[in-house]
């Protein structure tokens, strides 16, 4: 995704995809999530380093939990699968990473904040089934933007950004995810 772009006035809000991961300390698979919104500071659609709530978290396990409890052809496990959004291991490994995102939870005292330039001035975009990448309100005209959605395929990573677990940038890297081709997927 490179781009939100308005339903009402075409206006085009660009969006920086970059890899980034936290510094070393909690298993590698805790990596910082990214959720699209307005940073007030920046006056752009950015990506923000989202904290999720500990209910959040702690439901994601029961989720895990119940969907290693069915037998493998219950089509409500793939269901639970598709509602994950932190850990995608097989149950037993996703378990592993969550207490490790509880963790962290438990220790961060920050909360969301913008990646690049680190404030909590931030408005989240609103996340539905529909829009996964959220709604954005536009600076223009206040419509509705929604994203442009672009597959990314390849994975010439990469020198990710490193941040600590508060959210301080500590290591800016070349921040590519992808060199390869991409397709853009028609509306
Ligand atoms: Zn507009
Ligand atoms: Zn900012």
């Amino acid at each position: 995704m490179d781009s939100f772009e308005c339903q009402s006035c075409g206006h085009l809000e660009p969006v920086e995809s970059r890899s980034r991961v936290y510094e070393p300390g909690y298993s590698d698979e805790v990596s910082p999530t990214s959720r699209i919104g307005w940073c007030h500071d920046c006056s752009k659609v950015v990506q923000i380093e989202y904290v999720p709530s500990m209910q959040e978290l702690e439901e994601e396990m029961e989720r895990i939990k119940k969907e290693a409890s069915l037998p493998f052809k219950d089509p409500e496990r793939q269901k639970l699968f598709n509602q994950r959004r932190f850990a995608y291991l097989a149950p037993s490994w996703a378990l592993i990473t969550m207490a490790e995102y509880i963790r962290w939870r438990t220790a961060r005292k920050n909360p969301s904040r913008c990646f690049g330039c680190g404030s909590y001035r931030i408005t989240l975009a609103e996340v539905s089934d529909e829009h996964p990448f959220g709604v954005i309100s536009c600076p223009k005209c206040s419509g509705r933007m929604l994203a442009k959605v672009e597959l990314v395929i390849g994975s010439d990573r990469y020198d990710p950004d490193v941040y600590s677990f508060e959210g301080d940038l500590l290591k800016k890297g070349n921040g590519l995810i992808s060199i390869r081709t991409r397709w853009v997927l028609p509306p």
